[in-house]
């Protein structure tokens, strides 16, 4: 592969930071106690900017500016389409200011700047006004029951909700959980990653010019064993909606048992399988391969295979995110720069082969280049254990059988890829694979309309569509007789 960003900064210019502090009840404020945290631009792994680290004490203010403008305010009280228009007015603010998010984003996580623009901001904006479109389509069902009663459902927002997202799509994660709380009614304490949480701040100060009323959403940066526990363990929050690995996912359920049996929804870790049948076209399987971590190429067509995902690791560029040629930026910091280094460095031991790649890229900041190992065995770590980087595991698999007994051969269950020409291939393989996303002869293909969420250890309960709106309602049964009814 290429690397070039780390020699010669392509960046703009760091722009002016304007938003740093805790946003509680429609103020920026500094923490309770004063605490700040750094985070760094990815690229050189320089400070660039100082955030206020909310803890506990924080957690406390949100939550009860939160509870107050559920409680009393009038977000959960306005028409659906009243909240639908100030939403809209919100998409259309991060529209007009998608340079800047970009830049943010590129600037705290290394995700590449073209992509941002053109993909992630117009996205949160579209992914806004998709749920603002349903917030006036919340309705429950009329019931007959037997005897001289009926019933009917009333769908009711599930008060305050606590948004716990991750650095990989700061500003995607954050729309994805806002948007269906907000539309709901609920009101929400957004909690990102410490990694990532410059957008999120520029997003709150949109909300609030967008009308949003104070404590409708707050936003609570620092760190998870704080701020995020604080938040998980709440007894005045009604629901946690997170994001993030499995492990932290399982210390988020128990807080909620230990405190108030708060409702969770846990998009969780994956090591999803990619499964490439002879009748494939190779060049087609090689474009969707890039974000897939386990391969599984049929024997008929695995020489070819590796030989051209070896070509096109050779061509990928590595360098500065703001670079529009560049097709991988850097890691997101230190620490997860050096827990792919160190998979890499398993597989090796373990005796996988390494076909590309394999190293730090450059001298400066968290590049990475793009990895692939062949010959890799079910049972060696790189094969099980999420890695969350630019390695790619390529095993050679038989029979569909074998190919499904295989990809299942997991804990995991949070996507699956299948490439074939074949539809009853396609069709088996859809159904056999226990994963929440199956993609078939496309990879990594996401809407807001389109239900996202794992089976097994990656978790429960859906982002993006209708269903994401029904995680933030809840199902009030009203029962009453009916007297002289002629039914
Ligand atoms: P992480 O679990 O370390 O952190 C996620 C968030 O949880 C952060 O905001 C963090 O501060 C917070 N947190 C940490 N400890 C906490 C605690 N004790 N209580 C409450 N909150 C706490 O994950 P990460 O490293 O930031 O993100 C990478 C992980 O996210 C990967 O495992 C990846 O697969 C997963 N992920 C899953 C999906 C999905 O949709 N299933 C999408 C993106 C990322």
């Amino acid at each position: 592969s290429e690397c070039s960003g780390t020699e010669e900064l392509k960046a703009k210019v760091v722009p002016e930071i304007k938003f740093t502090k805790l946003f509680i009840n429609g103020q920026f404020v500094d923490a309770v106690s004063g605490n700040t945290f750094e985070t760094v631009d990815p690229r050189t792994g320089e400070v660039l900017a100082t955030v206020a680290a909310g803890d506990k004490a924080d957690v406390d203010l949100a939550v009860k500016a939160a509870r107050h403008a559920f409680d009393r305010g009038p977000w959960p009280r306005l028409a659906g389409r009243e909240r639908a228009k100030i939403l809209m007015k919100f998409a259309d603010l991060i529209d007009a200011h998608a340079e800047e998010l970009a830049t943010l984003d590129s600037l705290d996580a290394g995700k590449l700047f073209a992509l941002g623009k053109l993909l992630d901001i117009p996205d949160s904006a579209e992914t806004l006004r998709y749920f603002a479109g349903a917030a006036d389509k919340i309705h429950g069902e009329t019931l007959k029951m037997s005897g001289e009663m009926q019933g009917y459902t009333l769908r009711e927002p599930i008060g305050v909700a606590g948004l716990i997202i991750p650095w990989n799509f700061p500003s995607t994660m954050f729309f994805v959980k806002v948007s269906p709380a907000l539309a709901a009614g609920c009101t929400v304490i957004v909690k990102p990653a410490e990694q990532t949480p410059l957008s999120a701040l520029f997003y709150a100060n949109l909300a609030k010019e967008a009308g949003i009323p104070d404590g409708v959403l707050n936003v609570i940066t620092g760190f998870g064993p704080t701020a995020g526990a604080a938040l998980s363990s709440h007894m005045d929050v009604d629901k946690i909606s997170f994001t993030g690995s499995t492990e932290v996912g399982r210390l988020v359920m128990e807080a909620a048992a230990k405190s108030n049996l708060k409702s969770v929804t846990l998009e969780l870790g994956g090591k999803s399988p990619l499964i490439i049948f002879d009748d494939a076209d190779v060049d087609m399987a090689g474009e969707v391969c890039v974000a897939a971590s386990r391969v599984f190429v049929q024997e008929g067509i695995y020489d070819e295979f590796v030989r051209k995902s070896a070509e096109k690791a050779k061509s990928w560029r590595v360098g500065d995110p703001f670079d529009p040629s560049v097709d991988q930026g850097p890691q997101v910091d230190e620490g997860q720069f050096q827990k792919v280094l160190s998979y890499i460095e398993h597989g090796k031991t373990e005796g996988a082969t390494l076909l590309t790649g394999g190293k730090r890229c450059g001298e400066k900041g968290y590049y990475i280049e793009p990895t692939i190992f062949t010959d890799v065995k079910d049972d060696m770590k790189i094969a099980r254990e999420e890695i969350f980087g630019p390695v790619m595991s390529i095993m050679k698999f038989k029979t569909i059988e074998e190919a499904i007994e295989r990809a299942n051969n997991t804990r995991y269950g949070l996507a699956a890829g299948v490439v074939t020409n074949n539809i009853n291939t396609a069709n088996r393989m859809s159904r056999s694979v226990r994963a929440g996303n199956i993609w078939v002869n496309c990879y990594f293909a996401f809407d807001r309309d389109c239900p996202f969420g794992g089976f097994k250890m990656s978790g429960f309960g859906k982002d993006n569509g209708l269903a994401a709106l029904d995680g933030f309602l809840l199902t009030k049964s009203v029962v009453t007789p009916v007297y002289d009814s002629p039914w």
